[in-house]
């Protein structure tokens, strides 16, 4: 066999390489967390990479997840060793057809990221929802804990498909393993060619349709002969457990590593046992010998495969001293008396004739952390006379009262091996690829184990990253979030006033920040706290201000090297020379693509760096006579303050189950309270060069800058620096005044309105009416200004025309998104709210829009002074015209049941000539509009003298006779209209 390697990647590379290696056929649909699965096979497959038999695969891209499904029954009906990869949503749309695939005995092997399924709102993140809704298919069902046994995994599975022939789903947990970075020893193509047998391969490709030997599949059964044959292949499937572990053995035979279907580790006398399947086991584990290494006598019992349940090895695998179990389950299945797999373990314990107390909890929804502290709680409500029999574990839930309580306590359960380092940084500014790289070098030039995993707000720009990076010469088990790291990074200034970011560096760690100050002058610009935690913390603090060097090398924002060099600088993984030689080859491999230029302009920044990193004298006593501002204004309504808020500074996960809405449902107009400074520069005006144009307001993708005309009176109380000048229209009056106003805190940067602008100085064109300025000397003046103009009374709806200048004088109903900077989709649905906003319901597809548009903690649709603005709704990627299509439906009935209605009560209303204009309103126009919602006013008055049958009705869907739009909005921002009445 091939010498050992070892390679550092994440568990989608770990399986893609494998999958890519041993199929032909690879029919695939990109979905968070899996997309890189299909991303790298396409790519193998591109740059001609063949598979251990010697030929490129064939890779081909669906149009949805049911479309790669439907390729991969195709492909294995031909013959072919066919694959695919998936999450959540995307695998429900495969399970027709995993059933069918499964009943005809069609050996293969998927790969899913599990993922949690859409309920009260979608997420992107992990946990083992969508494979549980597939364990009814007749899919073996095998999952990997971690990175090397999702490599691993890919080919066990892959092998005893081909020997059980019934399909196999092999699963890894979503982000928590797929996108974490761990370094693994690689299994080479001899391991993989010799793990499948030619002559099983030969016996898939001979069950192949082909003319030349006829057959047919997929007939249409009837009441005499289906159940039969749905019972013929019970043999199958009851073998699939011997041959899993004829899979495991021969994978041991070859690479040293050996597995089993239900892992038990613990005490050999232990009474109390968790079972538990995926990533958390590890963590368990981890918590089961810092528990045995006291009085205690526990254990962990792992899953491997989960379907087939093979319910006498699990019995087997089960210590005969136990007397209580709980089964933590990764899913929830509402209604049930138990998750599924608390169910498997009680028939399989009654089958046995055990009498072991059974207890089963929820964890780790949506990659809610799963600790070690939280394994332990687990444990201890075992220890108890009376435990749950049903709870949750990791959230406070004070409304149904199932939550266990548990004590967080930090690092206590890891190895005294390990070092932590934590980064925060933008998604913008490189820091995950830099410590993507940090990993790899220290993982490629060190003895240690390495783990990376990355924490990424769904946000598009100004999404604050949070690197968790753990080394250690012992092996790394701990898959959960790094609490106290020994060096810690801050990549971004202004985080400090927004993040409690220096709480995660351990007692006498060391603390490196990007700052815009030097050693001197660092200190008086931390708010009070923040260097109080310094102090108390006794860190080690440095200083860089990386954004200058990164600036001065031609490279902009991009300060991820500076950053790795200054990581390499301070942690003693590498000696110096080593590690800056490390850094340039990795440098040489990023960038090299993209030219000698980049790649010099990063090599200069590397020997420059060091030179400018200072260390800080750390006074005695904190100083500052200024602290963290509040998240949120004081005037944020209190939804805003108590919950909006704390998800703002990364504290949801405390939020309780009573601060949330029942139904998913979310108040709009929340943007305007997250204030992200994002922008090191923005607009000022320059009133004397400005044409009136409006472009600005129209081209801004956030909503960030304002045109206004109004009357001169409103200036009276004006700031001392705002800027007006004379309005040079007529349609508001011959006095009108006009001002554009930037939120300063609300840009982003990008230029866009600078760009456009067509206000040039005559003797000098390149001077225009907006020139970018630094943010921070101009934030507090920017801010009360704007503050100020977000007071003066929006224009009069009516006098606006049809046209690009007039219609930025309307309000937008759409701002401060959390859409990429300089977003080319934005100005257009801003520009649809501000025309038709107060009337208009948005159907939004999945994709780039629903993430701006509707991806927590903030809401940027918001409302008018009436409190009229935009209602937004999200069902699925796949379906959003038929969604849209179902709200239509129902406006239209609510409006002409409220015709009806108004007709039917004609005489009880008594105004005929109310009665006649609502029902004959033309409402083509603004004024048009405005006139029915007066008129609708007048309505309820009336009808409030009023009573009898229908009477409450019409009250209830009045509103409905004014016009309203339907927004059918695709994931990448494609609008259209689907119009009244039809
Ligand atoms: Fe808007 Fe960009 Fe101009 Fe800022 S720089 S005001 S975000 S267009
Ligand atoms: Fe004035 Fe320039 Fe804005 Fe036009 S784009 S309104 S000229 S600042």
């Amino acid at each position: 066999m091939s010498p050992k390697r070892m390679i550092t990647v994440d568990g989608n590379e770990a399986v893609a390489s494998v999958a890519h290696r041993m199929n032909e056929v690879i029919a695939i649909y990109p979905i968070t967390p899996s997309s890189p699965m299909g991303e790298l096979s396409d790519a193998r497959s591109a740059s001609g990479e063949k598979n251990v038999w010697g030929h490129v695969p064939k890779v081909i891209e669906m149009q949805s997840e049911a479309g790669a499904a439907g390729t991969v029954h195709g492909a294995l009906q031909s013959g072919a060793m066919t694959t695919t990869f998936t999450s959540s949503q995307g695998l429900l749309l495969m399970i027709p057809n995993l059933y069918k695939i499964a009943g005809e005995l069609l050996p293969f092997c998927m790969h899913v990221a599990a993922r949690t399924i859409a309920t009260h709102a979608l997420s992107i993140f992990g946990d083992h929802s969508d494979v549980m809704a597939c364990r009814q298919t007749g899919m073996a069902m095998l999952s990997s804990a971690t990175v090397q046994e999702a490599h691993d995994f890919a080919c066990i599975a892959q092998s005893a498909t081909y020997h059980a022939r019934v399909p196999f789903m092999h699963f890894m947990d979503g982000f928590r393993t797929s996108h974490e970075v761990s370094k693994i020893e690689y299994l080479p193509d001899d391991v993989l060619k010799t793990m499948v047998p030619e002559e099983l391969i030969q016996a898939h490709r001979e069950r192949g349709l082909s003319p030349d030997n006829p057959v047919l599949r997929g007939s249409s059964q009837n009441p005499d002969t289906f159940f039969q044959m749905q019972e013929a292949r019970n043999i199958y499937h009851d073998a699939v457990p011997g041959f899993v572990e004829d899979s495991f053995d021969a994978f041991a035979e070859l690479t040293g590593r050996r597995y089993e279907l239900f892992e038990y580790h613990g005490a050999k006398d232990a009474e109390r046992v968790v079972i538990i399947m995926g990533s958390g086991g590890e963590t368990v584990r981890e918590t089961v010998d810092v528990l045995n290494s006291g009085d205690e006598k526990v254990g962990v019992l792992q899953v491997r495969l989960y379907r087939p349940f093979a319910w006498e090895r699990f019995v087997e695998a089960l210590p005969t001293s136990v007397k209580s179990v709980a089964v933590l389950d990764r899913t929830k299945e509402t209604g049930a008396l138990g998750e599924p797999m608390y169910l498997d373990v009680v028939a399989a314990l009654n089958r046995a004739g055990r009498s072991i107390k059974v207890i089963g909890g929820r964890y780790g929804l949506s990659s809610k952390d799963f600790t070690a502290s939280m394994a332990k709680a687990v444990f201890d409500e075992l220890a108890k006379e009376m435990p749950k029999p049903a709870f949750t574990i990791g959230i406070v839930d004070d409304v149904s009262g199932l939550s266990l309580d548990w004590d967080e306590c930090g690092n206590c359960y890891e190895p005294g091996t390990m070092h932590r380092a934590m980064f925060f940084g933008l998604g913008s500014d490189g820091t995950v690829g830099a410590n993507k790289n940090a990993i790899k070098i220290i993982a490629d030039n060190t003895d240690n184990h390495v783990q990376g995993y990355f924490v990424y707000d769904s946000k598009k720009a100004g999404a604050v990253t949070i690197s968790h990076l753990r080394f250690s010469t012992d092996p790394i088990r701990s898959t959960y979030l790094i609490h106290e790291a020994e060096f810690l990074a801050c990549h971004q200034f202004h985080f400090l006033d927004s993040l409690d970011v220096v709480s995660h560096a351990s007692q006498g760690g060391t603390f490196l920040l990007n700052a815009p100050y030097g050693k001197d002058e660092v200190w008086d610009n931390l708010p009070r706290s923040v260097q109080q935690t310094i102090i108390d913390k006794e860190l080690k603090f440095y200083v860089i201000n990386a954004r200058k060097i990164a600036d001065d090398a031609g490279m902009g924002k991009r300060i991820n090297t500076v950053m790795m060099v200054c990581f390499f600088a301070l942690s003693d993984f590498l000696d110096h020379d080593a590690s800056i030689g490390h850094i340039k080859e990795a440098i040489e491999k990023s960038y090299g693509s993209k030219g000698r230029k980049v790649v010099e302009m990063n090599h200069a920044v590397v020997d420059q760096t060091l030179q400018h990193m200072e260390q800080v004298d750390v006074p005695g006593a904190a100083t500052s006579t200024f602290d963290v501002s509040p998240i949120v204004s004081p005037a944020a309504p209190d939804f805003v303050q108590n919950v909006t808020a704390k998800m703002l500074a990364g504290k949801g996960d405390l939020l309780p189950v009573s601060a949330f809405p029942v139904d998913g449902t979310w108040p709009t107009n929340t943007a305007q309270w997250e204030k992200r400074n994002l922008a090191s520069e923005i607009p000022a005006w320059i009133e004397e060069l400005c044409i009136q144009c409006n472009k600005c307001a129209l081209v801004c993708p956030h909503a960030a800058i304002r045109v206004k005309a109004y009357d001169e009176s409103e200036l009276d109380a004006a700031p001392d620096t705002f800027k007006s000048m004379k309005y040079k229209g007529r349609e508001f009056g011959d006095t009108a005044k006009y001002s554009v106003q930037v939120a300063p805190e609300d840009c982003t940067g990008c230029k866009l309105c600078v760009m456009v602008c067509p206000g040039k100085d005559k003797q000098n064109p390149d001077r225009l009416s907006l020139e970018m300025k630094p943010q921070l000397p101009l934030k507090e003046q920017e801010r009360e200004n704007f503050a100020f103009f977000d007071a003066i009374p929006e224009a009069d709806r009516t006098l606006l025309r049809s046209n690009v200048k007039m219609s930025q004088f309307a309000e937008p109903l759409f701002e401060f998104s959390g859409a990429c900077s300089g977003c080319g989709e934005t100005p257009y649905i801003k520009l649809l709210t501000q025309l038709y906003g107060d009337r208009a319901v948005i159907a939004n597809a999945t994709g780039c829009s629903s993430i701006y548009g509707g991806n927590l903690p903030t809401t940027p649709y918001s409302c008018n002074a009436d409190g009229r603005g935009p209602a937004w709704a999200n069902s699925l990627f796949e379906d959003n015209a038929e969604f849209g299509l179902g709200l239509r439906l129902g406006l239209d009935k609510h409006h002409s049941v409220a015709m009806d209605l108004l007709s039917a009560l004609r005489d009880r209303i008594g105004d005929d000539v109310l009665v006649d204009e609502l029902l004959n309103a033309d409402q083509s126009d603004e004024a048009g509009v405005l006139a029915q919602r007066s008129r609708v006013d007048r309505l309820r008055e009336k009808l409030a003298g009023v009573d009898g049958d229908g009477v409450g009705r019409l009250h209830s869907i009045a509103d409905h006779l004014v016009k309203k739009t339907l927004w059918i909005l695709g994931g990448d921002g494609w609008a259209y209209d689907i119009g009244y009445g039809g």
